[in-house]
């Protein structure tokens, strides 16, 4: 007798004990027995032809029938639902058949199994990386959506208050001028000066928030003009030399190549890229400190190098503050500061300034050996600014040639 009559021999026991193992309730008794009548008609159409690819409509069927709670688990079922299919083959053919006859066909049937094994593992991992992708997809929709409230809030609240801040602004230099001949006391100045600071400071916060919700929009606007990057830090460090004294820092503003040469930028968006820079620098390097404005000329790019022996900043952190709201830290510690040691703000500075140097086309990166008070190991903000020797849109060209060329 041939293999495959011995396989047909065993049939109606295999069934009967198969079925009666796998499926205990016997409400879903007939459908496991059906499903078994397929398997064994493939193993039986494989001792026929030796092509094991029989199996696999059923072993796909198998694995697709995967619940959502399996994939969940990580765990296989189905490895174990096979292997004691083997078992019981194995069992059977034992108690049947003469132990030499029961060896052979269990040797005939086993690339079956291997193969059954090899399949359910591909085709699970391929069903758990589906999976897997789905929910990263879901993740990531989730994020997004995340995202864009956290926008429409930043851009909702900003108008919302800006409108009170006007009338604290207006109030209070009316009140200002209601009282212009009447000879102040310290005390009454200092309370009018603390009203204006405070309304001033709030308007900034304001303003970067606006400029948030602009960047992260695509709606950021660029007003490209002839700059020259050694003048646009002049401007900075008259601006920055009261507070430069009180703390006691050196700042250096070092030539080099490039930094007096006409490029094309946006020379307020730029002020805003290397004011936040130079701030933090300031902020973040106790008393006495050294502040260096360097930089490099490469193909194309101008490379601004803004150094501070500051407190530095952690590897893992590098990447986070330049991200929205990305101020590092106990929040709780911060002074609400522009330029106080440690001062804090609202962590909107370097992802406004990461959002113009890109407008331009642009990159900013920082580096640092890590953060620690006590040694101060500094950092080192890099930015990276195209050079456009000629307008580089078709707006702001028909501007320069109207101006170079007055009738
Ligand atoms: P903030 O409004 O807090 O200054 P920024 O976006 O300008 O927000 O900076 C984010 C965070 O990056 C800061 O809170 C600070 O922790 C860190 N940081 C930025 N510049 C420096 C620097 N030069 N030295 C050390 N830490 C810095």
């Amino acid at each position: 007798m041939s293999e495959i009559e011995f396989l047909h021999q065993i049939r109606p026991i295999w069934l009967n004990r198969i079925t009666l193992n796998l499926a205990k309730a016997s409400g879903i008794r007939q459908n496991v027995r059906d499903q078994m009548e397929d398997f064994f008609d493939r193993l039986e159409q494989f001792l026929e032809t030796g092509d094991t690819s029989w199996l696999d409509p059923i072993l796909k069927s198998w694995s697709e029938a995967q619940t959502q709670s399996d994939l969940e688990s990580g765990q296989s079922d189905l490895i174990p639902f096979v292997e004691s299919i083997m078992l019981t083959t194995h069992d059977i053919c034992r108690e049947i058949l003469d132990p030499t006859t029961a060896n052979d066909l269990m040797g005939a049937l086993l690339p079956a199994f291997g193969y059954a094994f090899q399949t359910i593992s591909r085709f699970e991992t391929l069903a758990k990386i589906d999976y897997i992708s789905n929910q990263l997809d879901e993740v990531r929709q989730t994020l997004e959506k995340l995202d864009r409230s956290k926008s429409d809030f930043i851009a909702v609240a900003a108008h919302e208050l800006k409108t009170p801040l006007t009338l604290i602004e207006g109030y209070s230099s009316m009140l200002r001028d209601a009282l212009s001949n009447k000879q102040f006391t310290q005390e009454e100045s200092d309370l009018l000066d603390g009203i204006s600071m405070g309304s001033k400071r709030l308007r900034s916060i304001i303003d970067d928030m606006i400029d948030v919700s602009m960047i992260d929009n695509n709606l950021l606007q660029l007003s490209f003009q002839p700059i020259w990057v050694n003048r646009l830090f002049a401007v900075l460090e008259t601006e920055f030399q009261p507070i430069i004294q009180t703390r006691q820092l050196t700042l250096t503003l070092q030539p080099f190549p490039g930094s007096n040469e006409m490029t094309f930028g946006d020379p307020e968006r730029l002020l805003q890229v290397f004011r936040n820079v130079l701030s933090n620098a300031i902020k973040f390097t106790p008393d006495g400190g050294r502040i260096m404005v360097n930089g490099r000329k490469l193909p194309g790019f101008l490379e601004v190098i803004i150094s501070d022996s500051g407190i530095g900043i952690a590897p893992d952190d590098q990447m986070i503050i330049f991200d929205k709201f990305g101020r590092i830290g106990n929040s709780a510690l911060h002074s609400s500061s522009k330029t106080k040691f440690k001062g804090g703000g609202p962590g909107l500075g370097l992802h406004i300034a990461r959002g113009i140097v890109q407008s331009h086309g642009g990159e900013i990166w920082v580096e640092s050996p890590g953060y620690d008070e006590v040694t101060c190991p500094g950092s080192t903000f890099h930015i990276l600014i195209p050079v456009h020797t000629h307008p580089p849109d078709d707006k702001t060209a028909k501007l320069f040639t109207a101006l170079q060329n007055p009738t």
